[in-house]
C-alpha cells in the first residue's frame, strides 16, 4: 500500500525513485505532544488582547510563525496587519502563557523512532516555525545524541513561514539534499502543504483533534495516526523506498 503512495509521488514529480537519505521532523506535535499547550496559551492571550481565536482554530494555524498568525488574526478582526511592537508584545505573552504551562512530553514513539533512522545512517533535520532560544537545548536533553545546531531550520533561518515551502527548501540546502532524498514528517495541515510545496514526500502523522480528511486535502503522501504506528511502520515503508 505504501508503494502506490510512493509510485504516485514519483509520477508526479518525474523521478525515478525516493533515494533516502534523510527525514526532516516538524516539531511541535511530531516530537513533543506540545500542541495542546500552544493551542491554549494562543486562545488564551488572544481573547486578552480583545481576538476571537479558539484552541481549534489554533491548531488550523499550526506551523505559521507566530507573525503571520497574529497579522491573520488582526486583519480578519480590525482590518489591518499588527504593528512590530504589537506583534512583539502578543508573541511575548504568548511564550509566557505557554512557559506556563507544565512542559510537554516527548511524544510517544519518537525517540524509538529516532533511535532507528540514526542506526540506519540516515540524516535526522528539525524543520520549525518555533522561535524559542531554548530550543535546541531540549531537543538535546530529550533526544540524546540525534540533532545538530547545523541541521535545523528555526523561525531565525527563514522568510516565510509555512505553509511556504521555504523551511523545507532551507533544510535541503543545509542537508545538501534533493527533494526526492528525503521525507516530510508533519502533523498539521500548513505543515503538510510546505512539505508538498516543497516538492518532497510528506507523511502526515496525526496526533492532533483535526479530522484526517484535513490532512489529506492539504496533499499528504502518507498518513498515520500516531508516532508509535509510524514508528512501527518504519521498516515496512523504508522498504518500500527500494522496491
Ligand atoms: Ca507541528
Amino acid at each position: 500500500m505504501y508503494q502506490e503512495a510512493i509510485k504516485k509521488y514519483l509520477a508526479q514529480h518525474n523521478y525515478e525513485q525516493i533515494n533516502l537519505k534523510a527525514v526532516l521532523f516538524d516539531m511541535d506535535g511530531v516530537l513533543f505532544n506540545s500542541m495542546p499547550n500552544h493551542a491554549k496559551s494562543w486562545h488564551k492571550v488572544m481573547m486578552r488582547m480583545g481576538f476571537g481565536l479558539s484552541e481549534q482554530e489554533a491548531y488550523m494555524h499550526e506551523g505559521r510563525t507566530g507573525a503571520d498568525t497574529i497579522n491573520i488574526i488582526s486583519r480578519r478582526e480590525r482590518g489591518h496587519d499588527a504593528t512590530d511592537e504589537e506583534i512583539k508584545a502578543i508573541y511575548a505573552a504568548k511564550s509566557e502563557e505557554f512557559n506556563r504551562c507544565p512542559p510537554a512530553e516527548r511524544m510517544p514513539g519518537a525517540v524509538e523512532l529516532l533511535n532507528k533512522i540514526k542506526e540506519e545512517g540516515l540524516t535526522r533535520m528539525v524543520v520549525t516555525g518555533s522561535g524559542q532560544v531554548s530550543l535546541l537545548e531540549r531537543l538535546n536533553k530529550n533526544f540524546p545524541g540525534i540533532f545538530q545546531k547545523e541541521l535545523m531550520v528555526t523561525a531565525f533561518d527563514i522568510k516565510f513561514g509555512k505553509p511556504n515551502p521555504d523551511p523545507y527548501l532551507m533544510a535541503l540546502e543545509k542537508g545538501g539534499l534533493k527533494p526526492n532524498e528525503a521525507i516530510v514528517v508533519e502533523n498539521a495541515p500548513l505543515g503538510v502543504q510546505a512539505g508538498v510545496a516543497a516538492g518532497i514526500f510528506t507523511v502526515a502523522v496525526n496526533t492532533g483533534p483535526l479530522p484526517d480528511q484535513v490532512l489529506w486535502d492539504a496533499g499528504a503522501n502518507l498518513l498515520f495516526h500516531s508516532m508509535p504506528e509510524f514508528n512501527e511502520q518504519w521498516e515496512k515503508l523504508r522498504d518500500s523506498f527500494t522496491f
